[in-house]
């Protein structure tokens, strides 16, 4: 079985065409926008009941299904989703003043393994594909009162269960799909995916002519620091990695975001020059992040020990000083396990 939301309008009709005799064209067009409102075949009113028939015999009606929705108090909302063959993946909508972001997820798991982080620690499940992104919003979406042409969703981050850059194809094909004239029309410039710094994909999705954010979670400033929280730090440099964030720069002309975790060892007025040195030439933000509970105890990575509040202000008042634009970050839905994986982790526990 297939998963409709998979296809492109185009796609669509091809299948269609190999599927039903004498179809009119405008038929393909019909089911694609009832896939974006993310109906039901018997909810395609306008589709003769034969092809909804033949629809159910073809495609996975529906693929993501919300499972568990979580309301924080400060009104985000933290949902659990399973795919069609029974894998968890979770999905985070924040309201701001600008519209509603929703972070979704790439993988199923991560091979990544960053030590701070719930979603690698038992690797890799699988991949999503392109339909499954598409359909955590689209469910979500539906459940939050909106469709396709009236959407309650305004933009997207990658920032959720997985690397999107190990996922290559399916997230390029993915950030086609929601941004596709014809579906949800989602501006490509309101989409940010954020990796853990895979050099080769960042200067091929630089090469992919799209119009979204990169966001680099970077969390320290030198190589030796960087392989004792993030395993990819073994696989590329700082100078490699660098040179991919300034092809991508240089090609696309998008500011780039950094997060970044403060640490005790991250956040010396060293890290603050260092930072300074490394983003030479961009246009970038830093986004702080405080650390949130990790599956490493500091006795097994002393690495990953915060900073006092006092070190902290200090580096906050150093990157000032060197005129480096940065936020903390807003920790929103931290009452409902906001951080990457753990809600997923936890809902697995309680399988177990
Ligand atoms: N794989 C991608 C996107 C998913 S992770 C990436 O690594 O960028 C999303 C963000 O959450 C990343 O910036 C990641 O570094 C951060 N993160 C993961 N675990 C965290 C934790 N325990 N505390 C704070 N941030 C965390
Ligand atoms: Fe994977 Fe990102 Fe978690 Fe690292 S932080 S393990 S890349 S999901």
């Amino acid at each position: 079985m297939k998963i409709l939301q998979d296809l492109s309008l185009t796609e669509l009709k091809r299948e269609l065409e190999t599927i039903v005799e004498k179809m009119p064209r405008y038929r393909a067009e019909q089911v694609f926008k009832w896939a974006n409102d993310y109906a039901s075949f018997d909810e395609m009113n306008n589709i003769p009941k034969e092809l909804r028939e033949t629809l159910k015999e073809n495609f996975i009606e529906n693929p993501v299904k919300i499972e568990k929705e979580l309301i924080s108090k400060d009104g985000t909302k933290k949902y659990l989703l399973s795919l069609p063959d029974g894998n968890i993946v979770e999905c985070v909508l924040m309201s701001y003043k600008y519209g509603n972001t929703i972070c979704i997820s790439t993988q199923v798991g991560c091979r990544m393994g960053c030590g701070f982080c719930a979603t690698g620690i038992d690797g890799l499940v699988r991949n999503l594909t392109a339909g499954e992104m598409l359909s955590e919003i689209l469910v979500i979406n539906k459940h939050n009162g909106g469709t396709s042409t009236d959407r309650k969703i305004t933009n997207i981050v990658l920032m959720g269960c997985g690397e999107p850059l190990d996922n290559y194809d399916n997230v390029v094909k993915f950030i086609k799909l929601i941004s596709a004239k014809e579906g949800m029309n989602i501006s490509q410039r309101n989409i940010s995916l954020s990796t853990c710094g895979l050099a080769d994909k960042i200067k091929q999705l630089a090469d992919e002519d799209l119009g979204i954010t990169l966001t680099i979670s970077l969390h320290a400033t030198t190589d030796e620091h960087r392989k004792k929280i993030m395993k990819v730090a073994k696989a590329f440099s700082l100078k490699e990695l660098f040179f991919a964030i300034n092809y991508y720069f240089n090609k696309t002309k998008r500011r780039i975001v950094f997060e970044y975790i403060e640490l005790d060892i991250n956040t010396n007025p060293d890290d603050a020059k260092r930072l300074k040195e490394l983003c030479k030439g961009l246009s970038y933000h830093m986004n702080l992040i405080p650390m949130n509970a990790t599956p490493h105890t500091i006795e097994e990575n002393p690495a990953l020990k915060p900073p006092t509040k006092e070190k902290s202000a200090a580096f906050w008042e150093e990157l000032k000083k060197l005129g480096i634009s940065a936020t903390t970050r807003r920790t929103l839905g931290s009452d409902i396990a906001g951080a990457c994986g753990q809600l997923r982790r936890s809902s697995l526990k309680k399988g177990e």
